[in-house]
């Protein structure tokens, strides 16, 4: 019995690429792998996909560069992704459908909450690129709003790592990792979980937020069903 009916699966673009190249076709091919498994097992799942394995607005703004403008082109990165990612869902035998804040033809369509819905409830993956449309937010908080709007149960985040720690785990031997947490705790102590403005915005529609190991990608299989836990963010 899967752990979850609904939810929303929020990929980093980092997840997708190589040592030596922003797109792997291999961890794609891997995640598509995961997803469809996760699927064929009854869960509704949507698809948040950032875009840092191209660019990420904060990296290439000041001096002369306006940081809405260059937000504006980091979005279309997260298209890019969502995008490729559609192909390799297919190739695993996985129906999609690919929206963004606003359609860009004939990549992706205009989003609907109801369309999506009804693409979820239909078990195809929802595939949500281009972010929330604005800039100087990023796609957590896109993956933030869309768990909410769209009734998931949980956004389930996928890092680099098995969970949240107090401190980061690749610089500190004796960090220490939480199998649960507050929002609250995570907002005072400044965690580098999700960014703050999306933790906010779950805490404040009671969203639970699940952190967990996507290196791996066949974890997200062992999350649902329930033998990998993640860390639970929630009150
Ligand atoms: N972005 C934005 N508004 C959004 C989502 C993303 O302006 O709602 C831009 C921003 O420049 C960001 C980039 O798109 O740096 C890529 O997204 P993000 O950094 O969240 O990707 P990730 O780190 O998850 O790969």
């Amino acid at each position: 019995m899967a752990r979850f009916s609904r939810v929303l699966l929020k990929l980093s673009g980092e997840v997708l690429r190589n040592e030596t190249e922003p797109f792997d076709p291999a961890a794609m091919k891997a995640v598509a792998a995961a997803v469809a498994d996760v699927v064929a097992q009854g869960v509704q799942v949507g698809i948040v996909v950032g875009g840092g394995n191209l660019l990420r607005g904060r990296d290439h703004a000041g001096q002369a560069r306006n940081q809405a403008e260059v937000d504006q082109v980091g979005m279309l990165a997260t298209v890019l992704n969502v995008g490729l990612l559609r192909f390799h869902l297919e190739d695993a035998g996985q129906r999609c459908r690919v929206f963004a804040p606003r359609a860009i033809e004939p990549v992706a369509e205009a989003f609907h909450r109801g369309r999506a819905v009804a693409a979820l409830q239909a078990g195809e993956v929802v595939l949500l690129g281009g972010g929330t449309g604005n800039p100087f937010f990023s796609t957590d908080s896109a993956a933030a709003l869309r768990a909410i709007e769209l009734d998931c149960d949980a956004v389930l985040k996928g890092t680099l790592v098995d969970g949240v720690y107090d401190k980061d785990p690749k610089k500190h031997a004796d960090a220490r990792r939480f199998d649960t947490i507050g929002y609250d705790e995570i907002l005072a102590r400044q965690l580098q979980v999700m960014d703050l403005t999306a933790i906010a915005l779950c805490r404040d529609q009671g969203m639970q937020v699940v952190v967990f190991d996507i290196r791996d990608p066949r974890n997200l299989v062992g999350l649902i069903e329930g033998r990998i836990a993640g860390t639970v963010v929630g009150d």
